[in-house]
Formats: structure tokens, C-alpha cells, sequence
């Protein structure tokens, strides 16, 4: 049987949604707007189209779009002051400084400079520890999408075998931890698991998050297992997965196709991270 296509612009289409109307009432409630700063240093194409999207998005939902824009050969210092002055501005909810930053910079440095409470991409080391510790904090936009997607279909993750490949801080380490606080039963594979296909067949859900363009065949799946594909690789032959979606839609249960999968979760997932870090200022 045919898998159940995971549509994701249209779960995205609901987050947004949902999102728009929970601002208005927040500021109906008497709150000030809630604010992102996206921080774009230099002019890096695909970066500024990726920041471009994030602030029209914002503008849909009624999250006020305080970008900042700084030329390549900005220093450092110069960085991490603007940081450090947005996270003490009370007008900006939430930072997100684009990565990857122009080569003479750091950017994990710069971005353990957003304070966690601002934190609305998840990444910086006080998010991710208190997610590895179970506790509350902002959620990595990607990672927080793929549960998203899961919850939004109804799939059981609480005891489930949930196997993801990859270990990446951005998405493989973070969706791990969380479908481990969803007590999933989780194994993380990687570049040097032995055994892949045997290791990813035990998968009741299977996430991939490689970058490697069809990884993942029909020998790594179990019959009716859900299949997250998060991968986006860029071949002669358009945008692919790090699944093999023909060879895997038939065995199953439920897939994401890419694009049109993951993808679009992780700007709606942003969106609620920005009112979320709102809320979480005002207590
Ligand atoms: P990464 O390169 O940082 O990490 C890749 C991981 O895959 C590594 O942990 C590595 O051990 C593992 N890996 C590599 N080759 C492997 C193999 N042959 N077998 C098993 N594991 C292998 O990548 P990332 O940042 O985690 O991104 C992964 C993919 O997800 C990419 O295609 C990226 O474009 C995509 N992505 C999509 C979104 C989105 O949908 N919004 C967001 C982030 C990343």
C-alpha cells in the first residue's frame, strides 16, 4: 500500500496560522509586539534569501521585523556589541544571527552571545543543555518541526523505536533528544555505524538527516515505519531527500517528500519560538 504523503506546507500553513492569531491576542492582551532581529553580515545569496523569507514571514503573522543588515567586513567586536545590545533591548523578543557568518568570524562564539531567553533558533550551548536536560528552553527550529509533523499525523512516539541518521547539533542531536523526552526508544546512527540498513529497519519512525542525496533505500525500512526526510541536496536532477522517496513510499506507512516536507516547518516553527521567547520576557 502506498504511503500517507506528510504534506508539510500545510501543517506549516496551520503553525502560521495559529501563530498569527495567538500574537493578535497577546497584543490585545495589552503586550507590546513581539519583535525579531535577524542579524544578515555580508551578502551571502543563499543567507540573504533565507533572511528575506524569515522577514516576510514574520510580516504574515504580525511579528515586528527588526532586521539588521552589516557589511562583510564588520569586526567581530562590532558583532557581538550588536548582540549584546539587542539582547538587552526589552522591543526584541527574539535573535537570530544567519549562519554561516564571513570567514574572519566566529560564529559559534557570536551566537552563545544571544541570551537563551532570545534564543529563538535553539542553537546556542544553554539551549542545547537544557534540552539535553529535559528542561524548558528554546527549541531548535528544524528538530521542533519534525515533532511537529509527527504530532500533527498522529503518530504514537512514546515507546516507540525511533532510529535517526545523523548527529549534526543543528538536526540530528537536538530531534534525538527530543523524541527521547517523548520517550521514544532512540538509537542515533551516524557516518561510522556499522550495519545501517539492519540499524534503520528496527525504526518504527526513521528521521534522516545525513545530506547525502537518496541514502536511505527500501533495505532500510521496515514495513509501515514513518519516514521523516529532512535532507535538502541540491543535484542535476533538482532538490532531493536523503531518501530514496520511490523506492521507500511503498513500504511506508507515512513519508515527507522534499521539498514540501520538513522544509517549510522550520520558518513556522521560528515564528512560534519568537512569540514563545515573548512570552517567556514577560514573566
Ligand atoms: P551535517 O553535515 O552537519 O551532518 C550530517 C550528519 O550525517 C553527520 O552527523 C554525519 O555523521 C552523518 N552522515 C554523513 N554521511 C553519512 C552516511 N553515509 N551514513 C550515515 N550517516 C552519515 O548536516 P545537517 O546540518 O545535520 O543537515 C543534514 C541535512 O538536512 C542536509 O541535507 C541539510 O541540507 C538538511 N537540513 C534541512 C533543514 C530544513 O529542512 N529546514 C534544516 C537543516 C538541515
Amino acid at each position: 500500500m502506498a504511503a500517507e504523503i506528510i504534506d508539510g506546507k500545510a501543517v506549516a500553513a496551520k503553525v502560521r496560522a495559529g501563530v498569527a492569531r495567538d500574537v493578535e491576542a497577546w497584543v490585545a492582551a495589552g503586550n507590546p509586539r513581539p519583535g525579531l532581529a535577524t542579524i544578515l553580515v555580508g551578502d551571502d545569496p543563499a543567507s540573504a534569501v533565507y533572511v528575506a523569507n524569515k522577514r516576510k514571514a514574520c510580516d504574515e503573522v504580525g511579528i515586528a521585523d527588526l532586521h539588521q543588515h552589516l557589511p562583510a567586513q564588520t569586526a567581530q567586536a562590532e558583532v557581538a556589541q550588536l548582540i549584546e545590545r539587542l539582547g538587552a533591548d526589552p522591543i526584541v523578543s527574539g535573535i537570530l544571527l544567519q549562519l554561516p557568518v564571513p570567514s574572519h568570524m566566529r560564529g559559534t562564539e557570536l551566537t552563545a552571545l544571544i541570551p537563551p531567553f532570545k534564543d529563538v533558533d535553539g542553537l546556542t550551548p544553554v539551549s542545547a543543555g537544557l534540552l539535553a536536560q529535559g528542561a524548558p528552553g528554546l527549541r531548535p527550529c528544524t528538530p521542533a518541526g519534525v515533532i511537529e509533523l509527527l504530532d500533527h499525523h498522529g503518530v504514537q512516539i512514546e515507546g516507540a523505536e525511533a532510529v535517526v541518521v545523523g548527529r549534526s547539533d543543528l538536526v540530528g542531536k537536538p530531534v534525538a533528544q527530543l523524541l527521547l523526552q517523548r520517550n521514544a526508544t532512540v538509537t542515533l546512527a551516524h557516518s561510522r555505524t556499522r550495519d545501517l540498513p539492519g540499524v534503520c529497519s528496527r525504526a518504527d519512525i526513521l528521521i534522516a538527516a545525513v545530506g547525502v542525496p537518496r541514502l536511505i533505500g527500501a533495505d532500510h525500512v521496515k514495513p509501515g515505519a514513518v519516514v521523516i526526510d529532512v535532507g535538502i541536496n541540491r543535484t542535476d536532477a533538482g532538490l532531493v531527500g536523503d531518501v530514496d522517496f520511490d523506492a521507500v513510499a511503498g513500504i511506508a506507512s507515512m513519508i515527507t517528500p522534499v521539498p514540501g516536507g520538513v522544509g517549510p516547518m522550520t520558518i513556522a516553527m521560528l515564528l512560534r519560538n519568537t512569540l514563545t521567547a515573548a512570552e517567556l520576557q514577560s514573566r
